[in-house]
């Protein structure tokens, strides 16, 4: 096609409105165009990355393939698209100023007085281009975070405006608002719009393209008026109405020709409308789709965003296994032998969830206990995994003082242990064990049955791993370790096979589950759940 297309999506009025669904939408509909599509998020906040921040923070930490603890719009990217990001599609502020900085210690800026502008803008702009400068891209699409007037969005904007002054008909912005509905005046207003695209050009930025987040249908008049105040053409305005789920996002996307005016105003030809066939299929299948499997996810954050990608993977396997995914937050912190059985019982089968630290851990144990006892499918990810082991240890193995090393550093039961590559690190930043590892399945067990195939990739982050010195006596007493990383001799996965569906795993499948390709290990659990 030529020279890389680059597409800005920024966001004003309100965060949250949902830039990583629209950026993804976008990217959706050039991709069935033909086109060759990345997405990347440039995070305004000082963190290097978010692998520190808390869930409560920043909801889930994604993980891309090469290790990197990324935003999780980077999941959007993924699950819409079916591409795999990497380090590259996610920027922070932290890591430009980083390396900025690091550049200035080592003299390359050969003694001049270091700047916002040109050194900070420069280093951004240089990393917008850096994925379509190296594996040529038809579209690069950058979503920056945060909303248009905070302070710290002010180096990307100008970057933006220089790009777009620089690149001409290359570069387009998007900008995302809101149009709230005042139920006491009974009208839309669009005066927050009007002033966040005056935000947008008093920094030098006229935006191409308005979509408007709304919970009620926009009039053609009401978008006439915001195309005239906002100097944009008329076909330019487009509504992005709540939706009752966020794969339905591209298909009105496309009904308003989205794609089409992004294509006439980067100066290419338009052609045919793609059918989006398999998409629609998919969104079919989910509208029909009303009777319901009841999933449990014991967990200890009641928040939506902390477990992001396991709800969208849980969701996409029910799709495929005709039912909606009717998803229950069980609080470990507050789960006892007591008021187990109330709470866990009707469910027709269990995530244990992943997490980081003592809380709420002894109520995953009480659930994984009543589950393995009354035969529900049962579903451990992560600490999830670990836990299942700890529980067995406790209850089955009969060493009652089990722990992880993470829990109790002084516990003489230590079946899920630190490794010694992991004792010395003293920086919490990017050092668990991360990225995709490679890992080898026993033919017999359930997991194979369910990947139908011997070697399988997944994502890792954590910093402590199931001990090998109990792996006999596991196995002796039933459960059994089924999936081996054939490097390290890592366990990565166990299962007790006389159980309908039990199945620990060190890493994180949710990740790897995309609309069109749903994971295996959800699919035949949500199977195992709906014949519970
Ligand atoms: N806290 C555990 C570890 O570091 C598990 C991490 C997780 O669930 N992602 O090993």
């Amino acid at each position: 096609m030529g020279e890389t297309k680059y597409i800005f999506v920024t966001g004003g009025v309100a965060s949250s409105l949902g830039k990583g669904i629209i950026s993804s939408s976008i990217g959706k509909l050039l991709q069935a165009r033909g086109y060759s599509v990345t997405i990347q998020k440039f995070d305004p906040y000082i963190n290097i990355d978010p692998g520190t921040l808390n869930p409560y923070e920043h909801g889930e930490c994604y993980v891309t393939v090469d290790g990197h603890e990324a935003d999780l719009d980077l999941g959007h990217y993924e699950r819409f698209l079916g591409i795999q990001t990497t380090k590259a599609n996610n920027i922070t502020t932290g890591r430009i100023y980083k390396s900025v900085i690091d550049k200035e210690r080592r003299g390359d800026y050969l003694g001049r007085t270091i700047q916002v502008i040109p050194h900070i803008t420069d280093e951004i702009k240089r990393n917008v281009k850096l994925l379509g400068n190296k594996y040529k891209f038809d579209f690069v699409i950058t979503e920056i975070g945060g909303t248009v007037g905070d302070i710290e969005s002010l180096p990307y904007l100008e970057s933006i405006r220089q790009l777009k002054w620089e690149m001409g008909r290359n570069a387009l912005c998007v900008h995302l608002t809101y149009v709230p509905y005042l139920a006491a005046a009974g009208e839309l207003k669009t005066k927050p719009t009007q002033h966040s695209v005056k935000a947008l050009q008093s920094v030098g930025i006229q935006p191409d393209i308005l979509v408007l987040r709304t919970e009620h249908e926009l009039s053609a008049n009401l978008k006439k008026k915001v195309a005239q105040f906002c100097n944009v053409d008329d076909s330019a305005v487009i509504q992005s109405i709540d939706m009752p789920t966020i794969y339905e996002v591209p298909l009105r996307m496309q009904e308003q020709e989205l794609d089409v005016t992004i294509l006439q105003k980067m100066g290419l030809s338009v052609g045919e409308t793609p059918s989006l066939g398999p998409w629609r299929d998919f969104l079919n299948r989910r509208h029909k789709a009303t009777e319901k499997v009841k999933i449990g996810l014991v967990g200890k954050y009641d928040l939506q965003d902390a477990y992001k990608s396991i709800l969208e993977a849980l969701s996409q396997a029910a799709t495929y296994n005709d039912r909606k995914a009717d998803i229950h937050f069980i609080n470990s912190e507050k789960l006892t032998d007591d008021n187990v059985e109330k709470q866990i019982k009707d469910m027709d089968g269990i995530i244990i969830c992943p997490g980081f630290g003592q809380r709420g851990i002894e109520g995953k144990f009480v659930a994984i206990k009543y589950a393995r006892t009354h035969n529900m499918p049962t579903f451990g990810i992560c600490l999830g995994m670990q836990c299942i082991a700890i529980e067995f240890a406790r209850n089955v193995l009969g060493y009652t003082d089990a722990n992880s090393r993470e829990m109790d550093e002084k516990t003489p039961h230590n079946v899920i242990d630190i490794m010694e590559e992991q004792k010395a690190i003293t920086n919490m930043g990017g050092t668990m064990r991360l990225g995709a590892y490679e890992c080898i399945l026993d033919q017999s067990s359930k997991t194979f049955e369910a990947y139908k195939s011997e070697h399988i990739q997944e994502r890792h982050r954590h910093r402590y791993e199931f001990n090998n010195d109990y792996k006999q006596e596991y196995e002796k007493a039933g459960m059994k370790c089924v999936g081996i990383n054939p490097e390290s001799d890592l366990v990565e996965i166990i299962e007790i096979p006389t159980l309908k569906w039990f199945i620990g795993v060190q890493f994180h499948p949710e990740y790897s589950s995309t609309v069109l390709k749903p994971h295996p290990l959800f699919l035949s659990f949500i199977k195992a759940a709906i014949n519970k």
